[in-house]
């Protein structure tokens, strides 16, 4: 099973909170960025030389901004250097001011089998103060849009702990995914990152502090409003109805190799990480000159382990066991002996084979991982 991610590096405008990599002003090089990617892909194709690919995931920036010929000559490409005759997910992540029931038939007709939509918030408060480009009317329509043109696989993207955002508020934003029927939601705390508008807001004074506690309590409403209303809490921000899992993330939490092409797209295979450079222009320069566009990581036995312990956790099925003594038997024993500290804590439960964080051990997820890691 192998993955692929396309990173589509152009956003309309900057949301306040965002450190991804993407530009706001890209029309003068679109169509080098798209014909980089293509040709990127080509450059790969020998990583997964008899390998059928399972999934793939556009992912940005913003994706549902490429106009239907771009998507077309990406999904050729695609199809003309990869085995994908089982592909099972092609995922598409697109924002609400973008979704015309013209482009997603485009989608469908093209293979596209799943959206991922930002929606964040239902309330043109902390839309605004976040600087998204849409408002809750075009969340919802393009959701209607989403449906009408046959996508029943779908998921939206929410935050919680926005400053402008009450409990009651979070608890109103779920009932209307649950009355819309979605039926996988990614629910993202708000984070302060570097090299963001939001952090400089803040020092400000312009936007109020984000608290912790607040976001560990709507964290709590989250999860106990969803459980009730049957999603699976499958990874620690995602939840999903039966059968609507992602399989291209899932793929990624059990470490499966996967490429990722386009600026700063990382990527997985035999053991090593490679890093995409993170400057559009200077992509597009080093695809066409042919120098080396990415920088590779040898991954020790220790960052696998790690790696390994920190996605499992988050998920719901957990660490298991034997994976860890067949895989690392030279960190076997020490990793046995610090889940004695958390099971006696509450923060851990052992279910046959597996550890997995309990409700509590959630709330600290990546001190837990990090309390397991090799050094
Ligand atoms: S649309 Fe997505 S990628 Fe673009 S700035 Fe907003 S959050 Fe970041």
């Amino acid at each position: 099973m192998a993955g692929i991610y396309i990173h589509i590096p152009f956003c309309k405008q900057a949301c306040y909170y965002c450190n991804f990599h993407f530009s706001t002003s890209f029309e003068r090089y679109r169509s080098e960025m798209i014909a980089s990617i293509c040709t990127e892909l080509k450059h790969k194709k020998s990583v997964f030389k008899g390998v059928n690919i399972k999934t793939v995931y556009f992912g940005g920036g913003t994706p549902s901004l490429l106009e239907n010929q771009e998507v077309d000559s990406i999904l050729l490409t695609l199809y003309q250097n990869y085995d994908l005759s089982s592909v099972e997910e092609i995922t598409i992540e697109a924002n609400p001011e973008d979704v015309s029931l013209h482009k997603l038939k485009h989608w469908k007709l093209k293979g596209i089998n799943r959206i991922s939509l930002g929606v964040q918030s239902f309330f043109e408060d902390d839309l605004q103060q976040m600087n998204r480009v849409h408002d809750s009317k075009q969340a919802i329509k393009a959701l209607e849009h989403i449906k009408s043109a046959g996508f029943d696989n779908f998921s939206i993207d929410f935050m919680f702990a926005l400053p402008l955002l009450s409990d009651q508020q979070l608890i109103r934003n779920l009932d209307k995914v649950i009355e819309l029927n979605v039926p996988h939601i990614s629910c993202y705390n708000l984070t302060v990152e570097e090299q963001t508008a939001l952090i400089q807001l803040i020092k400000k004074g312009k936007v109020e502090e984000l608290s912790q506690e607040k976001s560990i309590r709507q964290f709590e409403l989250i999860m106990e409003k969803l459980s009730n209303h049957k999603y699976l809490q499958y990874e620690i921000s995602n939840y999903a109805k039966q059968g609507y899992k992602s399989k291209h993330n899932s793929a990624y939490w059990e470490q499966k190799p996967y490429i990722g092409v386009g600026p700063s797209a990382h990527s997985f295979y035999q053991n090593v990480r490679t890093h995409n450079i993170p400057s559009n222009t200077g992509y597009i320069k080093k695809i066409n000159s042919g120098s080396d566009y990415f920088e590779t990581e040898e991954l020790t036995e220790k960052d696998l382990f790690n790696e390994l312990v920190m996605t499992r956790l988050r998920t719901c099925e957990g660490v298991n066991i034997r994976e860890i003594e067949l895989l690392f038997p030279m960190y076997f024993d020490n990793f046995k002996a610090k889940t004695a500290v958390f099971l006696r804590g509450g923060q851990l439960a052992f279910f046959g084979e597996e550890y997995r964080l309990t409700k509590e051990g959630k709330l600290m997820a990546d001190y837990i991982a990090s309390e397991f890691f090799e050094v």
